[in-house]
């Protein structure tokens, strides 16, 4: 039957990039509908329940700042929050929480439910409604047909998942769902690149079968840091400790036993999993001589016993897995209360997508989150809000929208995806970012939040605090700017101790807060009186201090844009130009752009390659 509403934008797929997909359409106005297997797995985390870490709460924070739902989720469900790489500078520092799982799920459903312009629906997707390369809308396994101006497909693991278990091998999306079989085969039959990547989840243990008081505890910040910019400490629920145990030489021992039982040793998975987060029985594998790995004991919730121990994912079989836990100090005696395991997937090579997440082959079909090749929550959220976005755009009959490398770790994340694809689970890092001192996550807001109420992404609550803030933030430069402390003053004699000698003119209060010895306590209170808030004091004292790398990386970005014009030589020999990367040389050799902005819409020309040619461009002249 065709079902009796016409939607502006359908979004298949109810994990993190889908639920993010449909509530950018939903809230730039069109008729949205999200079409997914099974509501009560809306917005599920199929591995750990973890929220942010190193790279990941930068895309954590660009959502938030675009309106998305991913941080408020996490302030409503984290039960132990923590700032890493806290001594690092501010551009390497990262907002980690982990979520109650159930609580998680619980707040994204409630912001899907109460989302204007949108529908839920339960059913799977088998097939995609196809005129004329261009898509129409979604059959349902059962169907149903449904309409619309766009499709966004955010179909994660699930496209002819495989499950491992050891020697065991079932079909699935993720322990418990179905696979998606019918629209995996509708999409091989279309003329994308395919290919399969795997991942893997360790077992669950069960709190009451542990002897914590072997283990190590962690507890989160205190403070407790907050995720999104609408956050607060009083929307989180009761705080927990996390533990870490240790493998050990038994523990190894029992794993190199048995790798020929591991489906990838044994052959039976031959497709490229996660670099950064790989098996235990790969970690115990490739570093031999580590004599001992950290496993971190997480709660995965406060209503149940259940504990993720992160670091040991594994697809040996079930009887290895229990023998590798129970030789763990503090786990002799651990239950498990799922077997660990490896899925394999489909995934689309995304270098036949644009960067608007648009198909190249399929008008007004976009991809987003693991179909793409990445993995992480955070990562798919981020793709998710973009894809949305776009789809409701074109929809709108509006041109497309996305950030640049210099604008957003999204940026980042798409121009990668897009240019370069990817041969393995991609993961964001901060080593990715070219102008990682611009792209902090301290100020996702002060850098998206203006654009996103432009696109209709940021409602009004939200775009109020965040005038509030910038204004205060403005307010309070100035005052310490036009604040004035004079040598030999009481104030200046404050500041003998921590600088180590007296001041020998005067000073603002702003050039103070440059000096390495002070910060903004030092300095806030000594002409005057703050009223800023702790979020406003962070930004002032990371602006005053980082203002002059900040602004070099600001010159950098305006120099490449000014010269974007510059003619590259037919002649020139790239073979030749030092710091170019092989593949690039190989690339720039094979197009001969004709100026510098063409070379860098290369598909894997970076702007780091792009600066490179203009210095060698200057040497020449
Ligand atoms: P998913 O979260 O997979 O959501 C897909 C959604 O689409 C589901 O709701 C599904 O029901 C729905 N769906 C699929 N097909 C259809 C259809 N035909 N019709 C209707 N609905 C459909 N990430 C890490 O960062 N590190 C890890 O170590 C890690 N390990 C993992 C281990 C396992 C076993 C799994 C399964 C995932 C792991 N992940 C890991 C990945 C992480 O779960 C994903 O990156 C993230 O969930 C991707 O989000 P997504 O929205 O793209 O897809």
């Amino acid at each position: 039957m065709n079902y009796p509403d016409r939607f502006d934008v359908i979004v298949i797929g109810g994990g993190h990039a889908g639920t993010e997909a449909a509530l950018a359409s939903a809230r730039m106005g069109c008729k949205t509908l999200l079409l997914t297997h099974n509501i009560e797995t809306l917005g599920q985390m199929s591995c750990n329940p973890a929220i942010g870490g190193i790279g990941k709460s930068h895309l954590v924070k660009e959502i938030d700042a675009l309106g998305g739902a991913m941080g408020l989720a996490t302030d409503l469900a984290g039960i132990q929050f923590r700032v890493l790489n806290a001594r690092k500078g501010p551009a390497v520092r990262a907002t980690r929480a982990q979520a109650d799982r159930v609580r998680y799920k619980a707040a994204i459903r409630g912001m899907l439910e109460n989302q204007q312009n949108l529908t839920l629906f339960q059913q799977a997707a088998g097939d995609l409604i196809i005129d004329n390369d261009r898509v129409g809308g979604v059959e349902s396994e059962t169907g149903i047909r449904f309409f619309s101006e766009c499709v966004v497909l955010c179909t994660g693991t699930f496209l002819g998942g495989v499950i491992h278990i050891g020697e065991d091998t079932s079909r699935g999306g993720r322990a418990g769902d179905p696979p998606s079989n019918a629209l995996a085969e509708r999409l091989r039959a279309l003329p994308f690149r395919v290919a399969r990547l795997k991942t893997g989840t360790p077992p669950r243990l069960d709190a009451r079968s542990i002897d914590f008081s072997r283990l190590e505890e962690q507890p989160g910040d205190t403070p407790t840091p907050v995720m999104s910019y609408l956050g607060s400490r009083e929307m989180h629920p009761r705080q927990v400790s996390c533990h870490i145990a240790h493998t050990n030489a038994r523990t190894h021992e029992i794993i190199l036993a048995n790798l020929q039982r591991s489906p990838m040793y044994s052959g039976a998975i031959d497709s490229t999993g996660p670099r950064y987060c790989p098996s235990v029985e790969d970690k115990v594998n490739r570093f031999a001589d580590k004599q001992s790995h950290q496993v971190f004991i997480e709660p995965e919730g406060l209503d149940t016993s259940e504990l993720y121990p992160n670091g040991i994912s594994t697809s040996l079989p079930f009887d290895v897995q229990i023998a590798l836990v129970r030789s763990i100090e503090g786990l002799e005696n651990a239950h498990i209360t799922r077997p660990g395991y490896a899925i394999e997937y489909d995934f689309f090579d995304p270098r036949d997508l644009k960067h608007s997440l648009e198909t190249r082959f399929i008008h007004n079909l976009f991809f987003a989150g693991q179909i793409n090749g990445t993995t992480g929550y955070e990562e798919a959220g981020a793709q998710g809000l973009l894809a949305g976005l776009n789809a409701a755009r074109r929809a709108q009959g509006l041109d497309s929208w996305y950030p640049r490398r210099d604008e957003a770790y999204l940026g980042v994340l798409v121009d990668d995806l897009i240019s370069l694809g990817t041969q393995e689970p991609y993961r964001m890092f901060t080593s990715r970012a070219e102008y990682r001192l611009l792209l902090r996550e301290d100020n996702a807001d002060l850098r998206l939040t203006a654009v996103g109420r432009d696109l209709g992404l940021v409602d009004e609550p939200r775009w109020q605090a965040f005038e509030t803030k910038r204004e205060a933030i403005e307010q309070e430069t100035a005052r310490l700017k036009a604040s004035w402390v004079q040598p030999g003053s009481p104030q200046a004699e404050r500041l003998v101790e921590k600088i180590q000698s007296p001041l020998t003119r005067e000073y603002n209060l702003l050039d103070l807060l440059r000096r390495p010895e002070l910060d903004y306590a030092d300095v806030a209170d000594l002409v005057g009186e703050t009223s800023a808030d702790p979020t406003v004091a962070e930004q002032v004292q990371i602006q005053a201090k980082y203002q002059g790398y900040i602004a070099r990386q600001q010159d950098e970005i305006d120099k490449l844009k000014r010269h974007e014009a510059t003619r590259l030589p037919t002649s020139l020999d790239y073979e030749r130009i030092e710091g170019l990367s092989h593949e690039i040389r190989q690339k720039l050799t094979a197009a001969r752009p004709a100026t510098l902005a063409q070379a860098g819409r290369i598909s894997g020309v970076t702007p780091a390659a792009v600066s490179i040619l203009l210095i060698h461009l200057k040497k020449k002249q």
